[in-house]
């Protein structure tokens, strides 16, 4: 039998891992001069956090997430006993039976009240409305099986009550339903509300790293198990300039990376004032034109019109071009402030466009939202999203007033885009080749270099062996990277699997050198050789890294 990664998630492999990385330590260091800190959060949360932040009525809410019913062991037990109880019905003829069957019913529904009092299986309304439910039919049963017509109508009816009982054992919930993380902003409030850190002072800044799951289609860009890194700000202000501040945050990072080609877009879906007139506006117009929509936008007409603005269907976009902007219908409180946020975006010379079409899939964005785009990812070239989410924290139950905006960046996407960046100025003409790359930052130019072994370190027999070993271990903890052997090598033959390994430089300890304290040290690009003490050797090597 031979396993496989599961479809739509993968592995990063070396040297991949190593942009990763240094992808990942960039945003650290862009996001730590802003003042934001790290937190690290679950990776699995309640179902019903991201069912209430994210909204039902999304894609990733009513049919990407991974859920799953977390049950106790006795909880476990529990649900066979269901099972066993009601897989051979009595029926209504058989007095005895039937006993039977209600004495082990009535022990079950006990069990379960108890298991639901001690928190074995959850104490929710519909377990309990599950449970009265069975003692109802059962006590019907009951009565019809006392009269014991024995008739045909009867049967049936009897049948029916037993059904319904077996039904609400099944549908009883055994466990709490728990949801792999779609995404992080709803864990940010629901640890920035756990944590009370609202009392802290200032606004709270917060950035996270780590991988989400949404069951979708795998495709290039788009996977099961992605990454994102993101960051949020949550406090009493909702000034347009943490919006644009957010916005050069990210825009630093993406050059800290090298990232080049990024075009930001950005827009206003306005607030609870103005956006439901103009949704029902907007489903209005789409009303009319229903027929010439595909399924996606005429379901979206009832669940979720400004998501029709989204469609990325080709027989939609004429329509779409004629429906009403947004822009023409927010408050006057919305329009000044994204009048403002353009204006500190100018002040920090950031360029962007405006996109009217621009609202996010999750349904806690207002006012601000945008997107960043990259090149050398197809169609799935939108490499982060974000906007304002000032009501998000309310309706998890935290202050009312707190107002917050923050984005995530798609990691694999950001990754990719850097990936056929370098290689296409590799591929550029030779003598652009070195310039493009001397150009671009580090993290960018060593897209596709490997992380490379520093020094080969060979020995050639008996008591080197334990010099080596001294050596390598001095040479790592200056932070040089070696390769030993475990095997005595030939000379020749160390040569030729450090330079196939990639090696800057071999070092060969033999009797000589252990007799004379001398090591041999070969750099592989040229061949120069040196002899050299420990001392002298560390420092050569030292300097040979420098740029
Ligand atoms: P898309 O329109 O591409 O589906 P989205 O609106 O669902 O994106 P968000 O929920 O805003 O995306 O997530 C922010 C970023 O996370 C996206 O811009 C993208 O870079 C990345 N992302 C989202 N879903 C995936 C996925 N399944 N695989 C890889 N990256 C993803
Ligand atoms: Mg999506």
């Amino acid at each position: 039998m031979k396993f496989q990664a599961i479809k739509g998630v993968r592995d990063i492999l070396p040297p991949d891992s190593a942009l990763w990385n240094r992808v990942e330590q960039a945003a650290r260091e862009v996001f730590e001069t802003y003042g934001y800190g790290e937190i690290r959060l679950p990776i699995f949360e309640p179902t019903e956090l991201f069912a209430r932040s994210i909204g039902a009525e999304t894609d990733v809410v009513s049919k990407e997430m991974y859920t799953f019913e977390d049950r106790s062991r006795s909880a476990a037990e529990l649900t066979q006993r269901c099972e066993e109880i009601t897989q051979n019905p009595p029926s209504i003829r058989d007095a005895s039976l039937f006993i039977s069957y209600q004495r082990s019913v009535l022990a079950l529904g006990e069990n379960l009240k108890r298991a639901m009092a001690s928190g074995q299986v959850p104490r929710t309304a519909e377990n309990e409305q599950r449970l009265r439910k069975v003692l109802e039919l059962l006590e019907a049963a009951e009565s019809l099986g006392l009269k014991n017509l024995g008739e045909d109508v009867d049967a049936a009816t009897f049948g029916g009550y037993l059904k319904g009982i077996a039904e609400n054992f099944k549908s009883f919930q055994f466990g709490d339903s728990l949801t792999l993380r779609p995404e992080a902003t709803a864990s940010v409030v629901r640890a920035y509300i756990e944590h009370g850190l609202y009392n802290r002072p200032g606004n709270t800044k917060l950035y996270y790293m780590g991988p989400m799951f949404r069951r979708e289609r795998p495709q290039k860009g788009r996977y099961r198990q992605f990454y994102q890194i993101g960051a949020e700000l949550l406090g009493s202000s909702d000034h347009a300039a943490l919006d644009a501040e957010v916005l050069e945050m990210l825009l630093a990072f993406f050059a800290r990376v090298g990232l080049q080609g990024a075009i930001l877009s950005i827009n206003s879906i306005g607030d609870k004032n103005c956006r439901p007139a103009y949704v029902e506006l907007l489903r209005a117009e789409l009303t009319k034109v229903r027929d010439k929509l595909g399924p996606d936008s005429q379901r979206r007409i009832e669940t979720n019109p400004l998501r029709v603005l989204d469609s990325k269907v080709p027989d939609e976009q004429a329509i779409i071009a004629t429906l009403p902007r947004i822009a023409d219908h927010l408050c006057a409180e919305c329009k000044e402030h994204y009048a403002k946020l353009q204006d500190e975006l100018a002040l920090r010379d950031i360029a962007y466009q405006e996109n009217w079409r621009l609202v996010r899939g999750l349904d806690y964005y207002m006012r601000t939202t945008f997107e960043i785009t990259a090149p050398g990812l197809g169609s799935q070239d939108a490499v982060c999203g974000g906007g304002r989410y000032d009501g998000l924290v309310e309706l998890l139950g935290g202050p009312a007033t707190t107002k917050c905006i923050g984005f995530a960046i798609g990691t694999d996407r950001l990754v990719l885009s850097l990936q056929a960046q370098a290689a296409s100025s590799l591929n550029a003409s030779s003598g652009a080749v070195s310039s493009a790359i001397a150009g671009m930052s580090s993290v960018a130019a060593s897209a596709s270099a490997p992380a490379g072994v520093e020094v080969f370190l060979a020995w050639l027999g008996g008591a080197t062996y334990h010099a080596a070993v001294v050596l390598a271990r001095r040479l790592r903890g200056q932070g040089i990277s070696v390769e030993l052997p475990p095997v005595a090598m030939k000379f020749g033959k160390a040569l030729n699997l450090a330079s196939r390994l990639g090696a800057r430089h071999a070092v060969i300890i033999g009797e000589d050198e252990l007799a004379s304290g001398q090591f041999t040290v070969k750099r592989l690009a040229d061949g120069e050789q040196k002899k050299l003490s420990g001392s002298d050797l560390l420092a050569y090597l030292l300097s040979a890294r420098k740029p």
